[in-house]
């Protein structure tokens, strides 16, 4: 991944209550002059009492001219880094940046997509819709706790994007179970199957998308590995290092089978 480049808040904008759009302006944005993935990634590099940590976030409209991005953060309470120093960013701010990575763009051969997530995965999923050709059809699934949550997202022909709500009180921190009882879950394994080749962008909270979706979309919908990006991007109960090792260990898991 591409070197360190210091970031500097120019705004803080709450797009719903939980979602925070933060804007950036650097120095050195030429990092981002090759990235032709929709799910740009970054490495942030955020100041603690005790040191930093680092936390993976989507990079939003990077202007290389302006050298500006923006980046959507999660407000998910007062736990954690990243999601706290979010809620209270403000101009002047600095963190460090590094990346991006990648590894999704809408195919323009794919008969339809789907496109699936949690509130994480909204960044990701706003700049898909607005990669998708002209025409294409595309039924996009996100979760959110309740209707005031809901974002305004591009607006293209032939995509059709329904909210799921989950609620407050699934959002408790330490209840390693939840996941699989995500409305996520039911609303991927109800969505009416298309004929045809489908592109997949699935992610979120891991439980939900790594034991809930993929197995239906791989197995029981024999979709090919290759069509398919799917991922958690947080993991209910665990910091994003606890996470880190989570993921390692399903990894292992699964090559020992
Ligand atoms: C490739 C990639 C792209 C991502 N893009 C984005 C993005 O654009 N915007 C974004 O907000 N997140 C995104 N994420 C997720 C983000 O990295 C994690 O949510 C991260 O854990 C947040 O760090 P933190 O310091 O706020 O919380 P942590 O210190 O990591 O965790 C503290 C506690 O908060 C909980 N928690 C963490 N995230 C959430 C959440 N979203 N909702 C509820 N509880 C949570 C944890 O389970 C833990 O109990 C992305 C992740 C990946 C891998």
């Amino acid at each position: 991944m591409p070197g360190a480049t210091d970031l500097v808040v120019t705004s803080a904008e709450r797009r719903s209550p939980a979602l925070v759009r933060v804007r950036f302006r650097t120095d050195d944005l030429s990092a981002f002059a090759d990235s032709v993935f929709t799910d740009r990634y970054v490495k942030l590099v955020i100041p603690t009492d005790d040191g930093e940590v680092v936390r993976t976030y989507t990079a939003l409209e990077p202007d290389l001219d302006a050298r500006t991005l923006a980046i959507d953060f999660v407000v998910h309470g007062d736990e954690g880094v990243a999601g706290p120093w979010a809620a209270t960013a403000a101009p002047g701010d600095l963190l460090t940046v590094r990346g991006p990575g990648g590894a999704y763009t809408p195919d323009p051969d794919a008969d339809w997509h789907l496109l699936a997530g949690d509130e994480s995965a909204i960044p990701a999923i706003g700049a898909a819709i607005e990669a998708l050709p002209a025409g294409a059809t595309a039924y996009v699934l996100i979760e959110v706790s309740s209707p005031d949550h809901q974002v305004d997202l591009p607006v293209r022909d032939g995509v059709e994007v329904t909210w799921l709500h989950r609620g407050a009180s699934s959002h408790a921190v330490g209840d390693e179970g939840a996941g699989l009882e995500a409305p996520l879950v039911g609303a991927v394994r109800d969505l009416p199957w298309r004929e045809g080749r489908v592109q997949a962008f699935v992610h979120g909270e891991a439980a939900a998308v790594m034991h809930g979706i993929r197995p239906y979309l791989l197995k029981e919908r024999g979709l090919p590995r290759a069509d398919v990006s799917i991922s958690g991007y947080w993991r209910r109960g665990r910091t994003e290092e606890a996470f880190r090792a989570w993921k390692s260990e399903l990894a292992a898991a699964e090559t020992a089978r």
